[in-house]
Order: C-alpha cells, then structure tokens, then sequence
C-alpha cells in the first residue's frame, strides 16, 4: 500500500510540508478544523520566503520600504529597509492571512493534497502506523471519524493538539493581540510603504507594540509575555493612544488575538510523528516572527521524512532537528540574546532605538530579516557599532526605570 502522511493544521506550515511531500509524490492528507477565518496576524513577511517557496507577488497587500522605531521616551528613528547590496528585493511583505494562507493550501490540494475538514480529536501511534480520530465540524456531536497514516506531522500551531495527545507537555505561552482599522485614505497615506514599531513598558514589557499596512486598512497590535498577557488590552490601548491622532477618523474592523509560543521544544521529531511552526515553537520573539519559520520547518521536515518514510523512527526522523539547529541555530541564538538585551527593561530599549539609527546595524539586520543568513560583519563594522552602543549605554544609564503602566 503506497505510504500517506497526514498533516494536522493547513494552515503556513502545513500547507508547505503538503507542497513539499506531493512533489515528491507522496500520498499526503491535510485536516484542518477552520476553513474561513482567518489566523490572527501582522502578516509580515521577509522577501526570501516568496523566491524560496515560489509565491506570487500578487499576494502581497504592500511592501515595506522604511520601518519607524518609536522608543519609551518618544524618539523616533526611520530605518530604511535595505541590506549591504540595495536591490528591488529590499522589503518587507505584507501580507492578509486570509488572502496568503488559501494560497497556499489551495495549491497543495491543486498538487494532489487530499484536504479534510475536520479537528484532531485523538491519536494512537504503534509500530504498524497512526490511527488519527477527528469530528467534523457539522456534526461536532457525531461520531467520529479517522485517518490511517504512517506518519503524522503536526502543523497546529502554539496549542498544538497533536503536541498534546503525543503527551508533551505545553510550552510557554506569549499572547498577541492586535486590531484591524480602516482609516480614511488621507491617513492612510501616512502608512504608504511603512511600518511602526513602538517600544516601552506601556505598549509592550516584554515585546513591542507595532502598526502594520494592509491594502485598506492597518493592524495595530502589540505581543504580551506570559506574565503581562492579562494586561494585552490595556497595553493595546495604550498603543493606539501613542499613535493618537494618526487613527483619527478610524473604524475598528476586528480584534484578534491568539498565542505565540515562548521557546522552541527540546524534541521535534518522534517515531512517525514530527512537529513544525508554532507545534514545534519555532517563533523569533525579537521581531514576533513565526511565518518564514512554519514554512522552512515544513519543507525542512517533509524534506527528511521522504527520505525516511520506510522507517520513519524517531532516531531517523530527527535528522529534521539537527539539520534545523544546524542551519539556524546561531541566527536563532543571536536573536534570543538580542531579545534579551534590547527589551530587557526601558533604558535598554532606548538604547536599542538608537542602534537602530546605526548604519551597520540597519544594514545587518535587514540583510539577516530579509535574507534569512547571518550577515557578516568586518571588525572595523563591529568596532563602530560597539563604540555607537557604549556611547547609547553610558547616556541612558541614569535613566529611572518606569513600572508596568497599563
Ligand atoms: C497577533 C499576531 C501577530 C503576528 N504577526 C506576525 C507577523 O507579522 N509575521 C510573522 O512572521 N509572524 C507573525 N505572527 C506569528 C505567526 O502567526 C505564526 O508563527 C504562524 O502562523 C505559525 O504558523 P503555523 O503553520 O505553525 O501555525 P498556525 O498558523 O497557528 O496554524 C495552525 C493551524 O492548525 C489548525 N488546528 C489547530 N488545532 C487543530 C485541530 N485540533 N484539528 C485540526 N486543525 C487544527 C488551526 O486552525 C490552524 O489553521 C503573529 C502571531 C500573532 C498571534
């Protein structure tokens, strides 16, 4: 019997792991229990995720050209999006989930993806295979149905069920909120081709809070830490209070909110099961991205699985996490110790606000953003960005430190 894989959640990640396995010509079955709505999101997307996995550009609502870092005590730094090589390919995609995720998932089903409406209800693993139960949505009281697979790849995001009934153990949890506002087109001129990053214990204590261009409309959000994520809607206000005037005229469209996951698992790979995207916590909290990441993690471990489908043990299967950490793992961990020092309390993100008007740095860090490599930097380059970060440290040093407003 020819071998199946089934994919829970089709949503980025998913709908890219299914791409990835029928191109290789495997039988590949995707359930998903939402079909409609969207998946609260800045839809913010590096260009290299467009060439590598050979998306439209008519998918993208605008293009970022410039990024305004606003920081705790209001000083405004315009970063332009450009890397060490200027070219038309320096921007950042934004994108409408709704719009990027059908996609996505209609051309895996145009590829030969089988795609079941359906949600993951339970899953027994043995050495013969996997036997998934799932309800359909109209008939959520019905009895339920199941999928045989060999395989199953778990593609459902920061709750991942999949994650659950394999028996691990929840991962910590950050919670974003944001709201989608149509503003009259004088307003929204202002956000043309750019986008807002607001820093400061008010909007955000742990992240940042940020104003995002969609083709009619922005989305205004901002990203909680576990211990602040009570406080999403105050810190949301507070947001929109910054922006103040520019949201005059607005009309709230919709408010969404929905988990981001804190830290990667230890293990993304068991026998006849792997984890990817949110599943697997594969989020990078200095910019909140997780988009670029679901997709590479679902072609990377669709990848492995062809090649281990006969026996898809977890000592195979884990070829995806080191080959992963491998690619990835020092970007990943410089952006962790990023994260750590430029939000760590208000004077660092005022230091942080001033790097960003650094050359260098706005060089390097669109080059890693849109490019996805760690861009080198020369020692005369790391010297001028050390000298520029001391000088910040040493102004900001006596600055009193505000508590939590919200
Ligand atoms: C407010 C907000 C703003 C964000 N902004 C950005 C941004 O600007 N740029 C960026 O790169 N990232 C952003 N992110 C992160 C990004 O949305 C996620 O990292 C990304 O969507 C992860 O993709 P995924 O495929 O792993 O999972 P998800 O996109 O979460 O998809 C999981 C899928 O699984 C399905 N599912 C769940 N449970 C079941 C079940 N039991 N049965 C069947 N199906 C199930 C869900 O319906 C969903 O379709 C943001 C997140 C939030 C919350």
């Amino acid at each position: 019997m020819a071998q199946r894989v089934l994919i829970v959640g089709a949503s980025v990640g998913g709908a890219t792991a299914a791409s990835t396995l029928r191109a290789a010509g495997i039988e590949t079955i995707l359930l998903e229990r939402e079909l409609v709505k969207p998946k609260p999101c800045g839809g913010a997307v590096p260009p290299a995720a467009f060439h590598e996995f050979d998306i439209p550009q008519s998918l993208i609502d605008r293009k970022v050209k410039n990024c305004l870092i606003v920081s705790p005590s209001d000083q405004h730094v315009n970063v332009p999006v450009a890397g060490s090589t200027p070219g038309s390919d320096d921007y950042v995609a934004m994108v409408r989930r709704e719009v990027f995720d059908h996609w996505l998932r209609d051309r895996a089903v145009a590829q030969g993806a089988e795609l079941v409406h359906g949600t993951l209800t339970g899953l027994t693993i043995t050495d013969r295979g996997v036997r998934a139960t799932y309800h359909t949505p109209s008939d959520p009281t019905g009895p339920e149905q199941f999928i045989h697979a060999d395989v199953i790849i778990g593609a459902d995001g920061a709750y991942s069920p999949t994650a659950k009934l394999l028996g691990l153990p929840p991962t910590k949890r950050a919670i974003a909120i944001q709201e989608r506002i149509m503003l009259p087109p004088e307003k929204m001129a202002r956000w043309q081709d750019t986008a807002d990053l607001y820093l400061g214990y008010d909007v955000s204590p742990d992240f940042y809070g940020w104003a995002f261009p969609k083709y009619d409309h922005i989305t205004v959000g901002i990203g909680a830490g576990p211990s602040n994520s009570q406080q999403a809607r105050a810190l949301l206000a507070n947001m929109k209070a910054r922006l103040g005037s520019a949201l005059e005229g607005g009309t709230l469209k919709l408010r969404e909110a929905h988990a981001l996951p804190m830290e990667p698992r230890k293990q993304m790979a068991f026998d006849r099961a792997m984890l990817i995207g949110d599943a697997a916590g594969l989020v990078v909290h200095t910019s909140g991205e997780g988009i670029y990441w679901a997709m590479k993690s679902g072609q990377m471990a669709a990848q492995v699985l062809t090649q281990h489908l006969d026996a898809p043990t977890a000592k195979n299967l884990r070829a995806y996490e080191r080959q992963w950490w491998r690619t990835y793992g020092t970007m990943y961990g410089f952006l962790r110790w990023l994260e750590w020092w430029g939000y760590g309390n208000e004077r660092q993100m005022e230091v942080f606000t001033e790097m960003c008007a650094n050359k260098d740095v706005q060089r390097l860090t669109f080059d890693s953003y849109m490019h996805k490599r760690m861009a080198p930097a020369p020692w005369l380059t790391q010297m001028r960005m050390t000298g520029d970060i001391l000088v910040s440290e040493v102004r900001h040093h006596f600055l009193p430190r505000r508590p939590v407003v919200a």
